[in-house]
């Protein structure tokens, strides 16, 4: 027996996709096959079953329903995989027997093209990003498809590299496409694979052709925008790539893309990955939840589309006094009027994801319930709008003057659309009356059916005297009158039988005949004419024009949101407007931790002032107990300054924020573990960043460093990197604690540096936190009386406390100072000596050629 045509169709098509799994729709169902059939069957928890493909042979299956396909399809995605979606192309029906559907791919799923149902978090964005390596440069640009936002940037010169990895960072893309292979740079490509844990294709050079890029971008972008792109190489060739592999995937027009913003990495505070997580901006360190971080904190959106907006001002706060102070007066005027933010927020509750429904009509994707989501949304933009119409703020005024109300859109859908409308598309039913007279008209021939089957059962019960009889439909033989076997002998000469049931029979008449030919025509006719309505309705909301015209009502109501959420926050968190500026002054009276404050339990968490300046107070060296709340400290001062930068309120009584180009953080490298570098080069390595990229403007945190290394290295190393980064040459401001206790004597020997430390005091064997910043450095670390609280065994301590004064005396004698050389060690020495430890662990005759050349990569970098 020969192969079956459909599996035919079938192979033909998956050869194509050998890296995809590939969903072939067959009747209801999408199924899979072979290989993909069990991947999927595993990754899915589906029954694997089999089907004959000809040849006697039966190939491994699975299936999934159509309505269900969306769910199916995020979770392969979620777990890695590409996937491609292959549709029947005809109607079934109207394909002669013997002959097999036409088939085609409709559209490929991967991680960062995800669209309507499909995508991951519907407060989130979802990226792809494509990056470009081309002489010095490095272009780099990013889409979140399902809202149409598009991104591009280009990093040069020294560090081009961390710049790149701070901006994928920033975005955390869920898909990266590189022109190169990411081998090419083991910083690069160790980043991504284990840090940012995005789906990469790379070797993708084809797709970052200049010229062809060219055309893409005239095609898809406005004239301007197109203009002002063609004048930069990588960028043009990076944008082109998007928007290359997005044709290739999703196979359809583009038109949706909004317009492009090209921003350079001076517009945004400057935050590398490592700090992003430290200061658990979007999600905790540990449990990589929203809850427990700052956006946690400050989310009370409504929307989608606020939530992924704000979310969005959290990773990327400002640096342009003006914008943030434009964004601060919204908040306030909202802040201050308790009944505004009600109704507002009120209102709020019925807007539904525009930007993403959008998305879902441009994608082809969308049913007659998206249509009256859209409706829905738009019937409140008017009372939103009004309600803002008394506006003081500029931004609020704007939002009032420019939110087009799109009331011809709501309009059309409202007329043309039922209130509830049925789930298909193609079945009908959803039209209103009213709106398309022949709609109109077959639904009374359809109606009047109803009546005239009603009246055919009557007066057929009474002609045959058969009280039972039934006149019902089915799909397969149309209508019939059923009649039970005990009336058998009853039925009369013009019945046709037509189906043999267990009790009884199915018959037609000529008069049901020709009924059936007019209720059925009307039927099909209907469910055809619907769609044709539906598409063109369709049609006009996609228009280009339209599209943006609901692409910025969107935005204005994700800002109303994102504001009223902040404003909200301010409100019931009791928090100050921060007075922000060009100075170098960050000045914060009674500062609480954002976070911290709402999950302290047992007692109520004690606000703090800080003072930093670029003068006699650049850097705050702050000793004092584990657990004393230095890391709570430094964090809130940070991350007051995010606040400040993003435009909200902050948790002080006062603060004023100069505001700061870069944040930069140096804890604890728990998180990295996994990275597979020694804590204390890693430690090293960021350390060295810093030191590299910060400025006079940048804010730095310095928890604890030199731990990972012996005591006088450590030391050392720690007294080194105060000394330079509160020079003359660096002079940023710094909050560095530590629990070397020598360095507080650098108080006066480095102007700038002042201690601090965090008030805990001594009461039996164990210690009080006061919680309180003072001057002046801690004079014990209580780390006994810490473990004593912990509850290392009594035994343990008094051996500890008996040790500890051993040593005191032991180091009351005087000694050798240590050498110049120990002082004056390098880093360069320390990679040196790392590179070393490396070799000498390595045992050349195990290497493959490519570890050895991986390695010499790697030992060369860390060089
Ligand atoms: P350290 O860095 O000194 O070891 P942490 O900053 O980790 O200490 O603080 C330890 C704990 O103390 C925190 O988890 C927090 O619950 C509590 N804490 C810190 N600062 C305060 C404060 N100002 N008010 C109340 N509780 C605080």
């Amino acid at each position: 027996m020969a192969k079956s045509p459909m599996m035919e169709q079938y192979e033909g098509i998956k050869v194509k996709y050998e890296d995809a799994i590939v969903l072939w729709r067959l009747g209801d169902f999408y199924e899979m096959f072979n290989e993909d059939a069990k991947v999927a069957s595993k990754e899915l928890e589906l029954t694997l079953t089999g089907r004959d493909c000809g040849e006697g042979q039966r190939a491994p299956m699975c299936g999934v329903p159509y309505h269900a396909v969306d769910t199916y399809i995020s979770r392969l995605v979620s777990k890695g995989h590409k996937v491609v979606i292959c549709e029947q192309l005809e109607d079934p029906a109207s394909v002669a027997s013997g002959k097999i559907v036409e088939r085609g791919v409709i559209r490929i799923v991967t991680p960062g093209t995800l669209t309507g149902g499909n995508t991951p978090s519907e407060t989130e964005n979802n990226y792809l990003s494509a990056v470009c390596f081309a002489g010095g440069e490095i272009g780099c640009a990013f889409c979140d498809i399902s809202t149409g936002d598009l991104y591009v940037t280009k990093f040069s010169g020294e560090g081009c590299v961390d710049a790149l990895m701070n901006e994928l960072g920033t975005y955390s893309p869920a898909e990266v496409i590189l022109n190169i292979s990411r081998y090419e740079n083991v910083p690069l490509s160790v980043f991504l694979d284990e840090r940012l844990g995005a789906f990469v294709s790379d070797r993708e050079d084809e797709r970052f052709d200049l010229s062809k890029a060219g055309k893409l971008i005239t095609a898809t972008l406005s004239k301007d925008e197109g203009k002002e792109l063609a004048a930069d190489a990588v960028m043009s060739r990076s944008v082109g790539a998007l928007i290359d592999y997005i044709h290739d995937t999703q196979k359809t027009d583009i038109s949706y893309i909004k317009s492009l913003k090209i921003y350079t990495r001076g517009e945004f505070l400057e935050m590398d990955l490592s700090t992003r997580r430290n200061l658990e901006l979007c999600e905790t360190m540990r449990s990589k939840e929203k809850r427990g971080s700052l956006l946690g904190v400050l989310d009370k959106t409504k929307t989608s589309m606020g939530a992924r907006l704000l979310r969005k001002w959290v990773e990327t706060p400002l640096v342009n006094a003006k914008a943030i102070e434009r964004r601060l007066d919204a908040v306030e005027e909202l802040a201050s009027d308790t009944m505004l933010r009600g109704e507002l927020t009120e209102q709020l509750r019925t807007v539904l994801d525009l930007e993403r429904l959008m998305g879902k009509l441009v994608y082809k994707s969308a049913v007659t319930r998206d249509l009256r989501a859209i409706a829905n949304t738009l019937s409140v933009v008017p009372a939103i709008r009004e309600l803002l119409a008394f506006s003081k703020s500029s931004e609020l005024r704007r939002l009032y003057d420019e939110t087009d109300d799109l009331a011809d859109i709501c309009s059309l859908v409202s007329r043309a659309i039922v209130d509830e409308p049925p789930f298909s598309v193609r079945e009908g039913g959803f039209i209103r009356e009213g709106y398309n007279e022949e709609v109109d008209s077959l639904n009374d021939i359809m109606k009047g059916g109803n009546a005239f089957k009603e009246q055919l059962e009557a007066s057929e019960k009474e002609r045959t005297g058969i009280p039972k009889l039934k006149i019902g439909y089915n799909r397969v033989f149309g209508y019939y009158i059923e009649v039970t076997n005990l009336y058998k002998d009853k039925v009369p000469e013009n019945y046709i039988r037509k189906q043999t049931l267990v009790n009884g029979e199915r018959y037609i008449t000529q008069e049901l005949k020709e009924f059936e030919a007019k209720i059925l025509g009307a039927s099909d006719r209907r469910s055809a004419l619907e769609y044709q309505l539906f598409c063109e309705i369709c049609d006009v909301l996609t228009e280009e024009n339209n599209i943006r015209r609901l692409q910025n009502t969107a935005a204005s109501l994700a800002l109303i949101d994102t504001y009223l959420s902040l404003a909200e926050v301010a409100a019931q968190n009791n928090y100050v407007r921060p007075e922000v500026d060009y100075s170098d002054v960050v000045s914060i009276t009674e500062g609480r931790h954002p976070v911290v404050e709402r999950f302290t339990t047992d007692a109520t968490f004690v606000p703090n002032d800080t003072l930093l300046d670029t003068e006699n107070n650049r850097m705050l060296l702050i000793t004092g107990p584990n657990m004393a709340g230095k890391s709570t400290y430094m964090r809130q001062t940070a991350l007051i300054c995010v606040m400040a930068q993003l435009g909200s309120f902050v948790p002080a009584s006062g603060a004023r924020i100069g505001i700061c180009d870069k944040i930069f953080t140096r804890v604890g490298a728990s998180d990295d573990l996994a990275s597979g570098q020694s804590t204390f080069m890693l430690e090293m390595t960021e350390v060295a960043y810093i030191l590299k990229n910060a400025t006079k403007r940048s804010l730095i945190i310095y928890d604890e460093i030199g731990r990972g290394t012996s005591t006088y290295d450590g030391m050392s190393i720690a007294k080194a990197v105060v000394e330079y980064t509160a020079g003359k040459k660096l002079g940023a401001k710094t909050l560095f604690a530590t629990h070397y206790h020598e360095l507080t004597d650098l108080e006066g020997q480095i102007p700038g540096v002042i201690n601090y430390n965090i008030a805990a005091k001594k009461k039996g064997d164990g210690v009080i936190f006061l919680r309180k910043i003072v001057r002046g450095h801690a004079d014990d670390s209580y780390g006994i009386e810490v473990a004593s609280l912990a509850g290392v065994p009594h035994e343990v301590i008094r051996r500890a406390k008996a040790i500890l004064s051993s040593l005191e005396a032991e180091a009351a004698k005087p000694h050798k100072s240590e050498t110049a050389e120990e002082a004056n060690i390098t880093f360069e020495d320390l990679a040196r000596d790392e590179v070393i430890h490396k070799l000498k662990n390595t045992d050349p005759n195990i290497l493959t050629p490519l570890e050895a050349l991986t390695l010499l990569t790697q030992l060369h970098g860390m060089l």
